[in-house]
C-alpha cells in the first residue's frame, strides 16, 4: 500500500486513497512513482544541483493521454504541477516540493520528413537527438549551443544559437505544436488554429498548457559547417573585444561568433603553460559556402596573436556538442543575464574587471551573438520580444561545492548589478534564475507582458501552470 501526501500551495495536504493511486496508475502508459521508487530520482535530479526539490509523485509520461491525466489530477485536486521536458533550465522549476511532477522526458520520437523539409518532435527529446535524426538528411533547425538541453523548454522560451541570424530563432521555425491546456483538452495551435495561443508560446514559456508535440520547418545545413575556436590570452581582452563589435556588426548572416572569458580548460590543442589563466575564446560558426566562410572569418582571424586557431571545416552535429564538456550536469549553477543592442567600452572594461576575478575555475562570462534574421521578426510578432539585441551576456557562475555559494552568487549579482547601466533592461527568459520574479513583466517581456497575461487569463485562469517564470492571468 502506497501513502503519498501532497503539499497545496495554501499549505492545504491531499493524501489520496491508496486506490485512488492504484487506478490512476493502471490509466497510464507511462509510469508513476514516488519517492524511493525506481525512476524517482532520476526525474528529479535536473542539470542545476543547486536544485534539490521532492515532488510527492512523479508522472513519467508515455504520451499525450498521460499528460491529460495529470492536468486534470493536478488541477481537480489543485495540486502544484512542475513540467520537465530537458530538465536544463537554470532555475529549475521543472521540479516542485511536494506538488506533482510531470516528467516528459519518456517522450521522444522525432520524425522528420525530408520532402517538406518538416519535423514532429516530442517534448522529451534533445537538442542533440533532434539534430542527429535531421542531420541524416542535411537539415537542421536553430537550436541551442549545449545539446543536452531539452528541445521543449528552449522552444518555449524563444531559443537561438549558431544558425539563428541565418534562420531566426527556434520559435520563428516553430509550424505548430499540439498542446494541452489547462482543462485537459488537447488543442492545435498554428497561424490558422487558436492562432493566439500559439503566438504565446513563441516565448511564453510553459504558462499556456503543456506542449506535446512540437512541428518545425528545417533547412539545409553542412553537414559539415565552418567552425571552431580562435583562443586568445586575456592580457589583450579590450583591443579584442573592441575589434570583435567592429567586425561581427557588419557580418554576413551566415556567420555566428560568440565571445567565452573563463580560466583556460586542459584542452589538448592548449599549451600546458595556458591551462587554468584566463582566456578570450572566439568561438564560431559559418554555414554557408566554405569559401566564403574563410573570407568572412579573416577579420575575425586577424585580431590580435591567438594562442590557437582550430577553426575548420567540421561535422555540424559535432560543433553543436562542441561545448557539452564545459557544461555537463551536476555542478552548481546561477546565471545573471543582459540583453544589449551595442557593447560599449564601460560594458567591455566591466567584463575584463570581472573575468579577472573570476569566483570558480568553471565560471565563464558569454556573449551570445544575434541580429540577423532574429532581429527582422517584429517585436509583437511572437511572444519574445527581444528583437533589437545584438549581444545577450550570460554570466555563467558554476561551481562543486556549497560552500562557495555565496562567493559564486555574490560575484555574479554584483557584475550584474553594476553592468546593468549599460543594458538594455531586458533579459531572454530562458536564462532567468529562480530569483528573479521581478524581471518578468518588464524585462522578459516588456510590450508583449499585457496580451501574454490577457492569454493567460483565457487558457489557464487558475493559473495551474505557475512552476515557471509565471505570467499571472489578468484580472
Ligand atoms: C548549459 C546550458 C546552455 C544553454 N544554451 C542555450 C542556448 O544556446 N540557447 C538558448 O536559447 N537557450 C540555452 N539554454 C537555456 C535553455 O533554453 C533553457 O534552460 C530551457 O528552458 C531548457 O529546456 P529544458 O526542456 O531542458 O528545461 P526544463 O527545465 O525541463 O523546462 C524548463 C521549463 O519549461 C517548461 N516546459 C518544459 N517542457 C514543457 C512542455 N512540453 N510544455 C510546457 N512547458 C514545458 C516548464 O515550465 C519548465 O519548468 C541553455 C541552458 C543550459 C543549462
Amino acid at each position: 500500500m502506497t501513502n503519498v501526501t501532497f503539499e497545496g500551495s495554501d499549505g492545504a495536504t491531499w493524501a489520496p486513497a491508496p486506490d485512488f493511486l492504484d487506478s490512476l496508475r493502471s490509466q497510464l502508459r507511462g509510469t508513476l512513482c514516488y519517492p524511493g521508487e525506481p525512476g524517482y530520482e532520476q526525474a528529479r535530479t535536473i542539470w542545476n544541483a543547486m536544485i534539490d526539490k521532492r515532488p510527492a509523485a512523479v508522472i513519467r509520461a508515455a504520451g499525450t493521454a498521460d499528460v491529460m491525466r495529470a492536468v486534470n489530477v493536478a488541477r481537480e485536486h489543485q495540486l502544484l504541477l512542475s513540467i520537465r521536458g530537458g530538465g536544463h533550465n537554470i532555475a529549475g522549476n521543472a521540479v516542485c516540493d511536494g506538488g506533482l511532477m510531470l516528467d516528459l522526458t519518456p517522450m521522444k520520437s522525432v520524425r522528420i520528413d525530408p520532402s517538406s523539409r518538416t519535423a514532429r518532435v516530442e517534448p522529451g527529446v534533445t537538442l542533440a537527438e533532434f539534430d542527429k535524426e535531421a542531420q541524416a538528411f542535411g537539415l537542421a533547425t536553430p537550436l541551442g549551443i549545449n545539446s543536452t538541453t531539452g528541445v521543449a523548454g528552449l522552444t518555449l522560451g524563444g531559443g537561438f544559437g549558431w544558425v539563428s541570424r541565418k534562420f531566426g530563432l527556434t520559435v520563428d521555425n516553430l509550424i505548430s505544436a499540439d498542446v494541452v491546456l489547462a482543462k485537459g483538452a488537447l488543442v492545435h495551435a498554428s497561424p490558422k488554429e487558436n492562432e493566439d495561443l500559439f503566438w504565446a508560446i513563441r516565448g511564453g514559456g510553459g504558462n499556456f498548457g503543456v506542449v506535446t508535440s512540437f512541428e518545425y520547418r528545417l533547412h539545409p545545413v553542412g553537414p559539415e559547417v565552418l567552425a571552431g575556436l580562435i583562443v586568445h590570452p586575456f592580457s589583450n581582452a579590450r583591443q579584442l573585444l573592441q575589434g570583435y563589435r567592429r567586425v561581427v556588426m557588419s557580418a554576413p548572416d551566415d556567420l555566428s561568433c560568440w565571445v567565452v572569458m573563463r580560466k583556460a580548460p586542459p584542452l589538448p590543442f592548449l599549451p600546458n603553460e595556458i591551462h587554468g589563466k584566463e582566456v578570450l575564446v572566439l568561438a564560431m560558426c559559418y554555414v554557408g559556402d566554405p569559401e566564403k566562410g574563410q573570407r568572412a572569418i579573416a577579420p575575425l582571424r586577424a585580431l590580435g596573436q591567438p594562442i590557437a586557431d582550430v577553426v575548420g571545416p567540421t561535422p555540424f552535429v559535432g560543433w553543436q556538442q562542441a561545448f557539452d564538456p564545459l557544461l555537463t550536469p551536476g555542478q552548481r549553477n546561477y546565471w545573471k543575464s543582459h540583453d544589449f543592442i551595442e557593447l560599449g567600452d564601460a560594458a567591455i572594461d566591466l567584463m575584463i574587471e570581472y573575468v579577472g576575478r573570476l569566483p570558480s575555475p568553471a565560471c565563464e562570462v558569454f556573449v551570445g551573438h544575434l541580429g540577423g534574421a532574429v532581429n527582422r521578426v517584429p517585436a509583437t510578432a511572437t511572444a519574445y520580444p527581444h528583437r533589437d539585441v545584438n549581444f545577450v551576456m550570460n554570466v555563467h557562475t558554476r561551481w562543486g561545492d556549497a560552500s562557495q555559494d555565496q562567493a559564486c552568487t555574490g560575484w555574479a549579482r554584483e557584475f550584474f548589478d553594476r553592468m546593468a547601466p549599460h543594458a538594455t533592461g531586458g533579459v531572454y527568459v530562458n536564462f532567468m534564475p529562480e530569483d528573479e520574479a521581478q524581471r518578468v513583466r518588464q524585462g522578459a517581456y516588456g510590450a508583449n507582458y499585457e496580451r501574454l497575461s490577457m492569454l493567460k487569463a483565457k487558457y489557464d485562469p487558475g493559473n495551474l501552470f505557475r512552476q515557471n517564470q509565471n505570467i499571472p492571468p489578468a484580472r
